[in-house]
């Protein structure tokens, strides 16, 4: 268990490091705020929620994994597939099921006010991909413990996706450049920069748009994809209305935001 934590780790840290590098080098967007202050506290929710999970939490998703695994629970253990295709299946439902969760917490009043908080930051970037209230991190892993157990992930299938997953929000929300013919080709089958940045776009019809975190399909197939912000990527407005004082961007702020809002 401790060498998957180092390797997710090592994984977390590695694509978040080039993502920053690449921010650095190649911006999309000039951003409006300080970058130390929205550093300093979009990284430490990350790693208040990071923390908060290890306690909280007697197992997570990979433990859920493994007991499903060594009681044989779970649809997949009675449907006897090929081990590579039943974990490419468990990989497109769980980002499938990311994909409406996201969608079900844009929807649901109660829950926006949690996820809302994500969308607050006044500007996008590679943090901003990390930065969920910690009541969204724990109903995030009591859904994701549910479906490992009901279906019977393999836990190999829940590391791969778990990285994956993090590494596509760090890549997806950075605030940098691809070719744009790149990013077109590339968008066929991933959610790009460009793409995701539509969703973080105070223009409400544009905030309910593009839920997909890895894989683009979802959003075209169910309706909810917009290719490009009205305004364009240098004018597009970052944050969601009414909440705008950059001292919303405050770590206990960002904890207390959804109950003043
Ligand atoms: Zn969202």
């Amino acid at each position: 268990m401790e060498s998957i934590e180092q390797l997710r780790l090592a994984f977390f840290l590695s694509i978040f490091f080039m993502c920053a590098a690449w921010e650095w080098v190649a911006p999309r967007k000039t951003l409006t705020q300080s970058k130390t202050w929205r550093w300093m506290n979009n990284v430490s929710l990350t790693a208040l929620n990071s923390l908060l999970l290890t306690i909280l939490f007697p197992i997570l998703a990979v433990e859920a994994a493994i007991i499903a695994k060594g009681t044989q629970f779970g649809l997949f253990h009675f449907l006897e597939l090929p081990n590579i295709f039943t974990i490419l299946v468990s990989l497109v439902i769980l980002d499938l099921a990311i994909y409406a969760q996201h969608l079900v917490f844009h929807r649901i009043p109660a829950l926006w006010k949690l996820h809302r908080m994500h969308h607050a930051d006044l500007d996008i970037d590679v943090t901003t991909g990390a930065r969920f209230h910690p009541i969204e991190i724990i109903l995030s892993m009591l859904i994701k413990i549910v479906i490992v157990m009901m279906l019977g992930i393999p836990p190999i299938a829940v590391v791969i996706f778990e990285v994956a997953l993090n590494g596509c929000a760090m890549f997806n929300h950075s605030n940098a450049k691809l070719p744009l013919k790149f990013d077109n080709w590339l968008r066929q089958w991933l959610v790009t920069p460009d793409m995701h940045r539509v969703h973080h776009s105070k223009i409400v019809k544009e905030t309910h748009s593009n839920f997909g975190f890895c894989l683009s399909v979802w959003d075209r197939l169910f309706g909810t994809y917009i290719a490009q912000p009205q305004l364009g990527h240098d004018k597009v407005v970052i944050g969601v209305k009414d909440i705008e004082d950059s001292k919303e961007q405050r770590l206990d702020k960002m904890i207390t935001q959804p109950f003043r809002y």
